[in-house]
């Protein structure tokens, strides 16, 4: 046992892809662990399957959803799988993102004595209202190599002075991107056709401090009733919810100018968002995806924040809040406005995955 990967999220699996890609492409054993932070086969199996992953070694299925028992009972299940799987030589948890569970995986690493890798490490939003910003800060603080995706990132970690080592190495979503974009082609005549709109804004909300706010979900609502163009919305499973709790569903089912879809399969959602004029949306993944040279969308981020703020600086975001009145007025400019967005994604060049591999083996001394 000398790297172990943890994934246990859709963002977090799609990103990962491309690391487990590489392990196998080099012949490089690991062990592979699905934390079951989502479990549900549209937010999770599917992606395992589709990105062509091996079966996990382990795989959790955390009966807990409340944040602290979650994490206590990922390390429970994860200190006993790794017990399993006994050290006899240095050995990496590659981590990704800012999850929950993710952030009891590299406590759990620490303790026994392993190394913590954290993928995509530096991301910052200074919002501390966010349960990730939290994640993302402890993560960093445990991790003894840092794969900061961007200089901006690096910045961010030089500043808290982290411990580990920082390796500056692009973000693995756009290794994704080209690893599987013959993949994403070959749906997107199928995806289009089930579309009721030829021109459509791309919409996805699923932030905590969005959606499990009452307020901010009924103007989310305003803002599909009164957007400019039709919108392709595919719904989390967790804004569902939110949206049934707070007797907001029938409403945005009886809405002409939206499509409500389930959650899409990978290769269907990138379809979506080749096809669609601007993406609307709270996701980290999306801001930037968004920018791969083969999308290059405009962004408009429903957050008052943003850890990605390359996307902004590069011109293919804007941060715009959850006012319906302003959000709804940038989505006017936006579909006005016709400037071209640059070629060149600011979160890497498709090759982070193959810097995290070597530098993770040259650690390991293999
Ligand atoms: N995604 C997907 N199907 C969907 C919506 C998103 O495959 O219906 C992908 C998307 O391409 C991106 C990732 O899921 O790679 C983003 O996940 P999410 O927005 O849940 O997480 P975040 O990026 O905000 O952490």
């Amino acid at each position: 046992m000398s790297v172990i990967v943890v994934v246990g999220t859709r963002p977090e699996i799609i990103k990962m892809a491309p690391v487990v890609r590489e392990l196998e492409r080099r012949n490089v054993g690991f062990v592979f662990i699905h934390s079951g932070q989502h479990f549900d086969y549209e937010m999770s199996q599917v992606f395992l399957e589709e990105l062509g992953l091996p079966r996990p070694h382990e795989s959790f299925r955390l009966k807990n959803s409340n944040p602290a028992s979650q994490m206590g009972e990922m390390m429970i299940k994860l200190e006993k799988a790794l017990g399993e799987h006994r050290a006899d030589k240095p050995s990496v948890m590659l981590i990704q993102g800012d999850t929950n569970t993710m952030l009891a995986a590299g406590l759990t690493a620490l303790k026994l004595g392993l190394r913590v890798g954290h993928v995509e490490a530096g991301l910052r939003s200074y919002d501390w209202r966010m349960p990730e910003e939290h994640n993302r800060r402890m993560i960093d603080h445990v991790s003894h190599y840092l794969f900061a995706p961007t200089e901006v990132s690096k910045r961010n970690l030089l500043e808290e002075h982290v411990w580990g080592e920082i390796f500056v190495t692009g973000n693995t979503v756009i290794d994704a991107v080209d690893m599987y974009f013959d993949r994403i082609e070959a749906v997107e005549e199928k995806v289009v056709q089930q579309l009721r709109f030829d021109e459509y804004v791309l919409v996805t909300f699923h932030r905590a401090e969005n959606v499990d706010d009452p307020k901010v979900l009924r103007d989310f609502v305003r803002v599909l009733r009164g957007s400019p163009m039709p919108i392709v919305f595919p719904v989390h499973p967790r804004t569902r919810r939110r949206l049934q709790e707070y007797g907001l569903m029938g409403e945005v089912e009886r809405l002409d100018n939206v499509q409500l879809l389930p959650p899409q399969g990978y290769f269907e959602f990138l379809a979506l968002m080749r096809n669609c004029r601007v993406v609307m949306t709270d996701s980290g993944g999306l801001q930037e995806e968004a920018t791969h040279p083969r999308i290059r969308k405009p962004v408009l981020v429903l957050r008052n924040s943003t850890e990605r703020p390359e996307a902004v600086m590069q011109g293919f975001a804007r941060v715009v809040g959850v006012n319906p009145v302003v959000v709804l007025a940038e989505l006017e400019k936006t579909l006005k406005s016709g400037v071209e967005l640059p070629g060149v994604s600011p979160f890497g060049d498709g090759r982070a995955a193959v810097r995290i591999v070597d530098s993770v083996l040259s650690r390991l001394g293999t």
